[in-house]
């Protein structure tokens, strides 16, 4: 059972305190999902800032009032960003302008969202329509997913220009206090998680979020990516914490119950890999499956995340043998 430390609920734009020193900055995303969790933590002479949000007009006048009103213009002294996802650095750049602050990323989120936020050229194009093709989907669906437009467009105007690499294992000190730096592969390739030992404080960013699991996805551009064994391998690193962790997720509350959470996400991945053991008896296509683990009345946007998903549980159940892929034009997949 998940304890939920903080009763009340904070509201769009206004610090709220979670813990010495530490307060949650809610702002809207424009997903279903309608909110993310930033993070503003006393430094020395200021402050500092995890997660950006995702770039609106209004993320900048709630940025802009929150800067002035609430940090009072004192110094900015970091801008650490969690991963390269847009709601989490879409303002980033815009912050660093405004403020001199340095970004931290670890380099490969920060080259991934330097990748992102290209347009795909015509060739990617034909070979991200395949990737859908391939995996069973309509000419129709495919057309759309071409032609949406993408997260990086609007909410990542512009990638972080220099940053400061943050790197697996060693520390980062703000306010005089040593955060340990976690690295973790999975929901994106190299997701930095900040750990608080003596206060026993985990920023986790999405790679442990309290209601939903986080998307992990095989993308396009490693079709044969393998991103459900790094992000199960991550909740068993993440299990060595403490169990009394108080852990400050992107999305959803506060939370106390680190262990039993990560059994319920591994527990979730484990049921679905059994679930297409028996749904890939016959073999099936990759829409087939989608459609079996996540039915068949999916958004545009939940359609392409589905894609990616549904993928990484088939392409972890090829790589452990349990599964075997035919076909070129239209994958089937078949249980072994
Ligand atoms: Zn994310």
């Amino acid at each position: 059972m998940l304890t939920f430390p903080i009763d009340t609920k904070p509201e769009f734009g206004i610090p709220m305190k979670v813990e010495e020193g530490i307060f949650l900055l809610k702002m809207p995303i424009p997903y279903t999902l309608d909110h993310i969790n930033l993070w503003l933590l006393r430094d020395v002479e200021g402050w500092t800032i995890v997660d950006s949000g995702f770039y609106s007009e209004e993320s900048v006048l709630l940025w802009n009032k929150v800067l002035t009103d609430f940090c009072d213009n004192e110094p900015i002294q970091k801008i650490i960003i969690t991963h390269f996802h847009p709601d989490h650095v879409g303002m980033a750049q815009w912050l660093a302008h405004k403020t001199n602050a340095t970004v931290h990323m670890s380099q490969i989120e920060y080259l991934t969202t330097h990748m992102a936020c290209q347009d795909y050229s015509d060739e990617q194009k034909v070979v991200r329509c395949q990737y859908f093709e391939r995996f069973g989907l309509g000419q129709e669906e495919v057309g759309k997913l071409q032609n949406r437009i993408g997260g990086y467009v609007v909410g990542v105007p512009e990638a972080p220009i220099s940053y400061q690499r943050l790197v697996d294992g060693e520390s980062i000190l703000i306010n005089n206090e040593a955060w340990h730096l976690l690295q973790f592969s999975g929901h994106s390739p190299g997701h930095i998680c900040l750990h608080h030992k003596q206060r026993d404080l985990l920023i986790s960013g999405d790679q442990v979020l309290p209601n939903i699991s986080p998307n992990i996805s095989v993308n396009f551009n490693e079709p044969e990516g393998n991103p459900l064994a790094d992000y199960l391998e991550s909740l068993d690193s993440l299990s060595t914490l403490s169990n009394e962790t108080t852990v400050l997720p992107s999305h959803g509350r506060v939370f106390n119950g680190l262990r039993e959470r990560l059994t319920v996400l591994k527990d979730g991945h484990h049921k679905s890999l059994d679930q297409l053991r028996s749904f890939c008896q016959s073999g099936r296509s990759g829409l087939e499956v989608i459609e079996e683990l996540y039915g068949n009345r999916l958004s545009l946007f939940n359609l392409s995340l589905g894609t990616g998903e549904a993928m990484a549980h088939l392409n972890y159940l090829i790589e452990i043998g349990d599964m075997s892929r035919t076909g070129d034009a239209v994958y089937q997949y078949k249980t072994n």
